[in-house]
């Protein structure tokens, strides 16, 4: 499932590839049954315009400019964005596909049909009706730790995406083990300490896994990305990988170097 890190990639790409061009159409790529697009006039409104602004929330993506509107991509399980020339062909799965002036052009490619685009005015409004709560790499530490509260457990929390918008499943235990805590703790039991590792932490890794493309591999060896299996020895220190649900998904973390605090 992409995570932010890949939605950042993303991002990268239309910022790098797909500003700033003339927009000559928008239309349905193959087999878009069952994908929610916006409807022909909608995608009419663009043509003549430009994009000219990009911005990630969490896993959102709005692509547009100052005065609007702007199209909103959600990557579902299995999405992608991918921008080329006319030359190349359009990829397999493409849903959408925004054609420039000249050759250029900007899929919306999903496999498995769980993405969307939906067309809005006001990325912020937007984000605001969905209930988001703030960007996990803008949000500051005092908002963080004023957030990660109550008697849930802190792996929930993390995940909440009213509280923390961007941190899923494989980051939330990526930051748990990298800072020691065990997924169960009671978020409001956490010290003001756990809470400002937990922030420094989560930024870090999301900011690392962006910088490599979100290529897992060229991640350093002993993060737990490398060893997301029960048994696995740890990589820091004599333990061993367990995995347990918590708040219904499965989570991957070592035993003993993280302690439960409740
Ligand atoms: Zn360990």
């Amino acid at each position: 499932m992409p995570e932010l890190p890949e939605v950042e990639t993303f991002r990268r790409r239309i910022e790098a590839g797909a500003l700033n061009r003339t927009i000559a159409g928008i239309r349905p790529g193959n087999d878009t049954c069952h994908v929610e697009l916006p409807d022909a006039a909608a995608l009419t409104q663009f043509e003549g315009h430009q994009f000219t602004q990009t911005r990630r929330h969490g896993k959102y993506i709005f692509v547009g400019s100052a005065s609007g509107p702007w199209l909103n991509l959600h990557m579902g399980m299995s999405g992608s964005v991918r921008v080329y020339d006319v030359a190349e062909g359009d990829p397999d799965y493409a849903r959408l596909v925004v054609s420039f002036e000249g050759d250029r052009r900007m899929a919306f490619r999903d496999p498995r049909k769980f993405g969307w685009i939906r067309v809005v005015e006001d990325p912020d409004a937007e984000i605001a009706r969905l209930g988001l709560g703030p960007d996990a790499l803008e949000i500051d530490a005092a908002g963080f730790a004023d957030r990660m509260e109550g008697r849930g457990a802190i792996k929930s929390a993390l995940l909440d995406q009213a509280k923390v918008c961007g941190i899923g499943n494989l980051w939330a235990d990526e930051t748990l083990y990298q800072t020691g805590i065990h997924p169960d703790t009671r978020a409001g039991d956490l010290s003001e300490a756990q809470r400002a590792d937990l922030h420094r932490a989560f930024g870090r890794i999301l900011k690392s896994v962006s910088d490599v493309d979100a290529h897992y591999a060229d991640l350093p060896d002993p993060w737990l990305i490398h060893r997301r299996k029960a048994g696995h020895e740890c990589g820091r220190c004599e333990g061993t990988i367990a995995s347990r649900k918590v708040g219904g998904r499965t989570s991957f973390f070592c035993a003993d170097h993280q302690d439960r605090v409740s």
